[in-house]
């Protein structure tokens, strides 16, 4: 049955299109279970009905015309008790009902199963029969598995059709609405621009060109080029291997030369298509054909096609890459948005993101939130190679976005921007007066920063120091670890842009979701493993040159203090001080007049929230870093969208192990701050001050709102929020307390905006 359900999912998994993807379901399934009837019904999101979108048994005719309200027949009622009913004599159930244009009556038996994605009923899947049969446990099973497996297909497909403005019958439809995790707050209008790693065919995205001959030549100079270099690759080892191995670039060679693949690849391009896309279809075709093959050599050619594919691919995207453009708005779309891909837009002309994987802890999320860019995170469910060049609005406080928005759609949320554009330049008024309560209290406030535009939109936003230095944002942008001299050229920036002021700088916190291209970590569990401290105590020698780089960048600035992530134990601290005072001692050894600068550490794993006081008698500060204490808090991966409802940091256990934090820190003399995603959360701000928190670090483009504020209230009445919210046990009440506070205090314009058809 295993492989039945795989080469079906794997066929599917190749539609074109929704209808093709139906139709193989409803002919394969009805084979594998030797029923005389297969159909699906999907959900209409306009009528609410169930309609009869493929059959292989029924009338054909029937086919888009046929449909059960909500709660009707048999179907309606699969649906609505959202789990199997298989019945021996159907037509003997009081909610039976015939519909006589499917020619259902001949049959007696039925079993209908629904189809669920992410907690919402697409529609159901049903088998019948016309003899009395009861199907078995085993039958029912399985027709539970085929459906839970393509209930994503079927969403996609569904999604995809509107996408292009196609509802299920074929009609028009607007305003298709996907929804992920917010990433970054605020709203962008503007035009798609997909971008995908290089070589990975399935994030191809699909586009169609003009210039058909030259398209054409396009992909048979890739294929060439490939052709050369798997020559140039045989000979080249061919002293090393033996006859036999060598023969695989001979079979590389030969696939290249078959003119099937190419005829068809060619073809495809003739009907409009470009490149990219006319050779994932045909080398996904051919995949799926040798991976269904009985025989083990056979089935292993599909490697090969897999390799051939991206080797060629990598060839097309070389030109391509140098030729794209970026719109005026251009709203970045991709499978899982990187910081390079960022980074590649021109200045000026990036609107929106949006990303398919990850959540709104993710790094690139906390870059948008950097950079002020509206960001939508984790949207699943996204056919994103279908948004090339499409109008698109991106609702980064609702964690939405709209394909084919309709004009009342588009000057709703043009009228948004707008009014976010007038209440920033109210801000900037902001910006020389204290962070202080209207009772005096004074607070201070920091940014946290990786790239150069943070702190340019810092110093302009009034920060008073840096609490946060991300020194693998640096690292993630080169082609290897950086030398000490380059180091010490992009710390010598930072430290001039903000001198007096003090600067944070983390050191290196590679692992968990931060990778470097030339220094890759693969693990089970990385965020549990190979992380922050861990991985440079282990490399002393990468330490200790990002150490005395930062000393001699601060050398006559004096401004520099040293932040040590993911501590999880006293003897992570003492073994890094270790190292920082040998730095510090080669680096005035060398003949430079460098103060030893303060040294501190993150707060961000549960054991070290225990360990305060004995964490804190060995630095001078400490910071707390919301985001991953949050995660391992709660057992929950912040860049997991399917878990991203259940990361809140305003969970009561969160607050609870905050509060104690910074007693505990106090209580032994120390200050301590908080630089986590939190701090720059207008209700965090609040809740973080009455809690007595030293200072708050985030992104530059918070500062402004979260002065605004912090200079609304008394201390006190902060303090009565916060009393308030710690006698709650649930972080949704939590956070609607915290909301209606903030609208008490005038600040509703930073809540999400309601759109007017909710
Ligand atoms: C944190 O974990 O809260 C933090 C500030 O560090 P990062 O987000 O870089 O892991
Ligand atoms: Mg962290």
């Amino acid at each position: 049955m295993l492989s039945v359900l795989k080469s079906i999912v794997q066929e599917v998994n190749t539609a074109e299109d929704l209808r093709e993807a139906l139709e193989i379901i409803v002919s394969r399934v009805q084979a594998a279970m030797n029923t005389q009837v297969c159909s699906i019904y999907l959900q209409d999101p306009n009528t609410e009905r169930y309609l009869l979108m493929a059959t292989q048994g029924l009338n054909k005719e029937a086919v888009g015309k046929v449909s059960l309200g909500h709660n009707e027949g048999l179907v309606g009622l699969v649906g609505s008790r959202e789990e199997p009913i298989n019945l021996e004599d159907a037509q003997s159930h009081p909610r039976y009902r015939y519909f006589p244009e499917t020619g259902e009556e001949r049959f007696r038996s039925f079993l209908g199963v629904p189809i669920i994605h992410h907690r919402k009923v697409l529609g159901v899947l049903v088998v019948q029969q016309r003899e009395s049969r009861s199907f078995d446990e085993g039958e029912e099973a399985f027709l539970v598995t085929i459906s839970a497996q393509l209930a994503g297909v079927i969403a996609h497909g569904e999604a995809t059709g509107v996408i292009g403005g196609r509802g299920l019958t074929g009609e028009r439809a607007r305003d298709a609405r996907f929804t992920g995790v917010a990433g970054a707050s605020g709203v962008a209008v503007g035009r798609g621009v997909v971008v995908y790693p290089q070589a990975d065919l399935t994030a191809v995205p699909d586009k169609t060109v003009e210039d058909i001959e030259s398209e054409v030549q396009r992909y048979q100079a890739a294929v060439e080029a490939v052709r050369n270099d798997m020559r140039a690759l045989g000979e080249k080892l061919s002293s090393q291997l033996r006859p036999e191995e060598q023969a695989l670039f001979d079979v590389y060679i030969r696939i290249l030369d078959d003119s099937a693949l190419s005829v068809e690849v060619i073809s495809h391009i003739q009907k409009g298509l470009w490149a990219q896309s006319a050779l994932k279809r045909v080398v996904q075709e051919y995949v799926r054909h040798f991976e269904l093959m009985g025989d083990d050599y056979l089935r292993e050619r599909a490697v090969d096609i897999k390799d051939l594919g991206r080797r060629v691919l990598a060839y097309l995207q070389k030109n391509v890459q140098e030729r794209r453009t970026y719109p005026k708005n251009t709203i970045l779309v991709s499978e899982e948005l990187t910081p390079s891909m960022l980074a590649e837009v021109p200045k000026g002309r990036l609107a929106g993101l949006v990303s398919v994987r990850g959540s709104s802890n993710s790094h690139v999320a906390i870059l948008a939130r950097a950079m002020g860019v509206p960001c939508v995170m984790g949207v699943f469910d996204l056919p994103f190679a279908q948004l090339e060049g499409r109008r698109l609005v991106v609702d980064g406080y609702n964690g939405q976005i709209f394909a084919s928005p309709s004009t009342e759609l588009l000057s709703f949320y043009k009228s948004i921007v707008e009014e976010e554009r007038q209440l920033e330049k109210g801000l900037e008024k902001l910006r020389d007066l204290p962070c202080e309560t209207l009772d005096g209290h004074r607070m201070k406030l920091w940014v946290n920063t990786g790239l150069m535009t943070d702190v340019v939109r810092s110093l302009s936003h009034g920060a008073e120091g840096v609490g946060l230095y991300r020194t693998e944002v640096p690292f993630m942008i080169n082609e290897r670890f950086p030398s000490e001299l380059e180091q010490r050229d992009f710390y010598r920036e930072q430290l001039e842009a903000f001198a007096p002021n003090k600067v944070t700088m983390r050191t290196l916190d590679i692992g968990g979701d931060k990778a470097l291209s030339y220094f890759p970590i693969v693990e089970d569990n990385p965020f549990l493993g190979w992380r922050g401290i861990r991985v440079t105590l282990d490399h002393p020698e990468i330490f200790l040159v990002q150490v005395k780089a930062m000393l001699k960048a601060s050398e006559g600035l004096n401004n520099l203090r040293i932040m040590l992530p993911m501590i999880s134990c006293v003897s992570e601290v003492e073994e890094a001080l270790h190292l920082i005072h040998r730095a510090h001692y080669e680096v005035c050894e060398e003949g430079l007049n460098v103060p030893m600068p303060p040294v501190g550490v993150m707060i961000e794993v549960p054991g070290a929230v225990y360990q305060v006081k004995e964490l804190a008698d060995r630095v001078e500060f400490l910071s707390v870093g919301s985001n991953d204490l949050t995660q391992y808090l709660l057992a929950v991966d912040r860049n997991n969208p399917r878990v991203a409802g259940l990361y809140h940091s305003y969970h009561p256990a969160v607050l609870q192990a905050l509060f104690k934090i910074v007693r505990d820190a106090h209580a032994v003399g120390k200050q301590v701050s908080v630089c986590g995603e939190l701090a720059g959360d207008l209700g965090g701000a609040l809740l973080l001050t009455a809690m007595g928190y030293d200072a708050l670090s985030m992104n530059a483009a918070s500062l402004p709102k979260v002065k605004s504020v912090i200079r609304r209230v008394t201390l006190q009445w902060a303090k009565d929020l916060l009393q308030q919210v710690m006698g709650l046990d649930n972080h949704q009440v939590v956070k609607a307390t915290v909301d209606l506070a903030l609208k008490e205090i005038g600040m509703e314009h930073y809540l999400r905006p309601i759109r007017p058809l909710e």
